[in-house]
């Protein structure tokens, strides 16, 4: 248990009105969660704070070398008023397994769960309750050392913070137009590719720039060594649904488990439909494509939970999937998915915990 020090906002800020379009990622609440580490002294100090700017050294480790870890999570409010996170130990643990890959000390698995349970209590206020909106909870750890050389930290922050967003697509369900990319790479084998941290996504950006000149909103990644298999999206895995079967790439040590991909692949196990974790040759989904038997493309994650795909494009070939409309798979996922998030749909698989 932490013993967590509180310190109320004296100057709240406005709570974002019904009508407010709630853009991603653009307003934060009156609090934060701050926990430090230090060699020999461990985790300490947990507080939850006025959101303030935080101050370090300009020689701190993370502006130097990149040591940093972040995960993203959401919590919902319920209808009848509970407030619902949706699979956190998934997070969690996958949050010490990337600290575990950049050398960053674990975060006991019982305090992370409480230190955002706490967070989230303490700006209950600012979930919003219109449907498809949530409070996006963003965990991250940066290295502080003043210190320019490369070798892991002595010191960390572990922050904690809470941004209410809109739905993804407010119209509903709105199909992306995907570019596959065959000049850069994200990730190879034995690299970070598995790994929830920025440089992953630093990597992804002179690629995620071309697609957005070229008219697509975001980047399919082929694996690094044969450019040929599928890895997956920008910030979300892909399924493919090919001749009835559901197809995914298998986690192969460059692709990030994402926790919205477990959780599309267990809903399809319970629902009788055949799923693939498997290697996928692009020419697969081209061949696939040309017979027909391409019948929906969607990327699982969980800023949009699902997003079907409209369209690929790979070298010379656009692949019109589903005649850029939406799948009958993504929107029972979408749906399915959301609806045990917002406690409408009896969560037979317990994913849901209360805060
Ligand atoms: C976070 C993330 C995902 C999706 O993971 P979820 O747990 O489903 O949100 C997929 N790919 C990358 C690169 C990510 O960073």
């Amino acid at each position: 248990m932490l013993n967590i020090r509180y310190e109320k906002t004296t100057t709240p800020k406005e709570l974002p009105t019904r009508d407010n379009p709630l853009k991603f990622g653009t307003i934060f609440t009156d609090h934060m969660f701050v926990m430090d580490y230090e060699v020999g002294k461990g985790w300490h100090d947990a507080r939850i704070i006025p959101y303030q700017p935080i101050s370090l050294d300009p020689s701190a480790m993370v502006f130097h070398y990149g040591q940093e870890m972040f995960e993203g999570l959401k919590a919902y409010k319920a209808e009848d008023g509970r407030t619902l996170l949706f699979r956190p130990e998934k997070n969690i643990e996958r949050a010490n397994n990337t600290n575990k890959r950049i050398c960053i000390p674990e975060i006991p698995e019982e305090d992370f769960l409480q230190a955002i349970k706490e967070v989230v209590k303490t700006d209950e206020a600012w979930i919003p309750t219109k449907p498809g909106t949530s409070l996006y909870i963003r965990p991250f750890v940066i290295a502080t050392d003043p210190f320019l050389g490369v070798r892991p930290s002595d010191t960390y922050k572990f922050l904690i913070i809470l941004s209410p967003v809109g739905a993804y697509y407010p119209e509903g369900l709105n199909p992306v137009k995907i570019w596959i990319e065959d000049e850069y790479v994200r990730a190879v084998k034995g690299g970070i590719g598995e790994a929830k941290t920025g440089a992953n996504y630093v990597a992804s950006l002179k690629s995620q720039v071309k697609a957005h000149d070229e008219g697509y909103s975001q980047v399919l990644w082929l694996d690094g060594v044969h450019r040929k298999y599928i890895e997956e999206v920008g910030a979300m895995n892909i399924f493919f649904k090919i001749d009835g079967k559901i197809v995914t790439p298998v986690l192969n040590g460059s692709i990030l488990p994402g926790v919205t991909r477990d959780s599309v692949i267990r809903l399809c196990k319970a629902w009788g439909l055949p799923v693939e974790e498997r290697k996928i040759d692009i020419t697969e989904i081209k061949e696939a494509y040309e017979k027909g038997t391409l019948e929906e493309v969607f990327g699982s994650g969980t800023a949009a939970v699902i997003s079907p795909v409209g369209q690929l494009r790979w070298e010379d070939t656009i692949m019109q999937v589903k005649d850029g409309g939406i799948g009958e798979y993504s929107q029972k996922l979408y749906d399915t998915i959301t609806g045990i998030q917002l406690g409408k749909v009896k969560d037979t698989l317990g994913w849901t915990v209360e805060v």
